[in-house]
């Protein structure tokens, strides 16, 4: 069965989607730790990041560093974490997110949008996407 991410990816499932390009997408986390919690998962359904191939986890990495350059301008915060746990989601995903104190990058505390801030969050960051 397709995961969520996939449902997402094509488009199944609705998200607030950040960038894409041939081979990952990024999109607003749903249920984010601070504003701007970005997950970036490559579009092939790989459960756990180390049973990518080494080429396809440097791919992910590049696009994940493209997405936090974004990131670092259109969010103020002190800088960007990056996370993978894949607890929740067998999918493989890169979660960045902007920090402020180190909480921020715990998945305990959880910001809540409104719909409006989701999409105007995705459209600052993509606007800055390279
Ligand atoms: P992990 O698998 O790394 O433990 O966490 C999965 C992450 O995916 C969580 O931060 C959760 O909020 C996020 N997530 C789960 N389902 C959805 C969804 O349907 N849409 C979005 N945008 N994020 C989701």
């Amino acid at each position: 069965m397709a995961s969520i991410f996939t449902k997402i990816i094509q488009g199944e499932i609705p998200s607030y989607k950040v960038a894409e390009d041939e081979k990952h997408f990024a999109f607003l986390d749903i249920n984010p730790n601070a504003k701007g919690h970005t997950l970036v998962v490559p579009k092939k359904e790989e459960n756990k990041i180390f049973d990518l191939s080494e080429e396809e986890y440097s791919d992910l990495m590049s696009f994940s560093y493209r997405v936090a350059k974004a990131l670092e301008k259109a969010i103020t915060c002190k800088r960007i974490g990056m996370s993978v746990v894949g607890l929740e989601v067998p999918h493989v995903h890169v979660h960045l997110v902007p920090l402020n104190a180190m909480e921020d990058i715990q998945f305990t505390k959880k910001e809540k949008l409104t719909n409006e801030e989701f999409i105007s969050l995705a459209e600052e960051i993509s606007k800055h996407f390279e």
